[in-house]
Parts: structure tokens; C-alpha cells; sequence
């Protein structure tokens, strides 16, 4: 998969892009990640991305111009038609099912604000969909990519060493994983559950599962109503 990533602070990207599975996964052309400054694209005499808000208030806005100047750039750069996803707190809430969505496209482009946001008609004019991260308000949108980048990146087949890892975990199928345990059986104390020491995968099966039910019950009861209305 392809993420194209347009953000005023490329840097931000380059830890978390060199590091463990993200960077096998480009290692290995799992994914690309190619990363724009929109500041490259600013033709006046300063390099300037935004402007005050027209009305008035608190801030700067990011002008149109630099924006869809790097957004074109980037979309000549590939045949491969992108899903273009603009990173803001009004957009629709990310969650492990829209990073699935995601996982089954070809490629991304991920649009990062800054300051007060967008001016409306980037939104209007690259008909992006709006993606936010949660109901809080970030600095930029540069975290929220690479929430995106690294929840869709993990889903790719092979990139997971384990193929296991993505079916019990969190969210699957809408519960929360069951307690994992490692050696040794007991520390300071506390031992691991009997049952998984018994080596019978019948009973451990079914005391995860049953772990599973009780903590989403306990911490995520949202979830297993959600669940209730789907069916
Ligand atoms: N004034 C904007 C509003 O109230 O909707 C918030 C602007 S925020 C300070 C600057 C940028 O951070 C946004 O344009 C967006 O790209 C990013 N951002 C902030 N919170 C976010 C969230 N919860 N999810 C995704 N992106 C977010």
C-alpha cells in the first residue's frame, strides 16, 4: 500500500517510520510512505501556508493554494487512485473497523492541518473524507497520520510476523483481548492462571473467550452494545 502523507512538518515522520514493523514493512514493499511538505508548494515571497481567518477570530487558516498544489503533485506521482482522508477532530471517529476499511486500499492520502485548520473548500475542492483520531483537539494532524499509517500498516497480510496476532486481539470481533501472560508462572507472587499452564487448548480457548467477555463487560461495555445493535 501507498500512504502519501501532505504535512508542513515531514520530520515528524521519521522515528516512527524507522522503527520495528513499520520499517520491515517498507523494508519489505509491504508499504510506501512518501512524504510532502505542503511549505515546498507556498509561492509567495515568505513561504506562507496560511492566513488570518476572513470574519475575524483567533488564529491562521491554512490557505488553499499551497494545499492543492502539493495534492496535485502528489496524485501525478502514482497511476493508482487514492482515498484522499483529511486529518481533523470534526471528521469521522477512526476505529480498528475503519482501519480495516483502509487496510483493503490500494493507497493513501493523508492530508495533516496545522494551526486553525483547513480553509473549507481544501475539504470541498479535493472531496476529501475528514478522519479524526478522538474527541480531543491536536496541535496537527501528524499524530493522527501515523495513528493511521500504523493501525491500517499491521492489518497488510504479511506484515505481522505471527498470522495469529490480528484474530484474538482487541477489537477483532468487537471485544477487548483476553490477560496474556509469559514466564515465569509466578512473579512477586502472582502466578498465571492454572489453566494455562494445563496445556489443554479446549479449556484455554474457552477461558479466554470467557476472559475476553468479562473484561469488554467491565471496561468496554459500549462495545458489546453496539454489538447488540448490529444484530
Ligand atoms: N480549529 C479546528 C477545529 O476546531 O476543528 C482544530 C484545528 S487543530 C488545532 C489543527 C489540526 O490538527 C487540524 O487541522 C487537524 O489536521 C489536526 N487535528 C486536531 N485534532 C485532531 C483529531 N482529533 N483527529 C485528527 N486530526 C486532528
Amino acid at each position: 500500500m501507498r500512504f502519501d502523507v501532505l504535512t508542513l512538518f515531514p520530520e515528524m515522520f521519521e522515528s516512527p517510520l524507522s522503527h520495528s514493523i513499520l520499517r520491515r514493512a517498507q523494508e519489505s514493499e509491504a508499504i510506501k510512505v512518501v512524504l510532502s511538505n505542503i511549505r515546498d508548494f507556498a509561492t509567495d515571497t515568505y513561504s506562507k501556508v496560511d492566513d488570518k481567518p476572513y470574519g475575524g477570530g483567533p488564529g491562521m487558516v491554512m490557505k488553499c493554494q499551497p494545499v492543492f498544489d502539493c495534492y496535485h503533485n502528489v496524485v501525478k506521482q502514482d497511476a493508482t487512485k487514492g482515498r484522499v482522508l483529511m486529518m481533523s477532530p470534526q471528521g469521522r471517529r477512526f476505529d480498528q473497523k475503519f482501519a480495516r476499511e483502509l487496510s483493503k486500499e490500494k493507497r493513501l492520502i493523508l492530508i495533516a492541518g496545522r494551526y486553525e485548520g483547513f480553509d473549507e473548500r481544501i475539504r470541498i475542492g479535493l472531496e476529501a473524507e475528514q478522519v479524526s483520531i478522538g474527541d480531543y483537539v491536536l496541535t496537527g494532524g501528524e499524530l493522527a497520520a501515523m495513528v493511521i499509517i500504523d493501525s491500517v500498516t499491521r492489518l497488510l497480510d504479511g506484515v505481522l510476523g505471527d498470522a495469529e496476532s490480528n484474530k484474538d486481539e482487541s477489537f477483532s470481533e468487537a471485544l477487548l483481548e483476553y490477560p496474556q501472560y509469559t514466564r515465569p508462572d509466578e512473579y512477586c507472587g502472582m502466578r498465571v492462571p492454572d489453566v494455562l499452564l494445563s496445556g489443554d487448548h479446549g479449556k484455554i480457548a474457552e477461558w479466554r473467550r470467557q476472559q475476553s467477555l468479562e473484561r469488554t463487560k467491565k471496561w468496554r461495555p459500549d462495545l458489546l452494545e453496539n454489538l447488540e445493535k448490529q444484530d
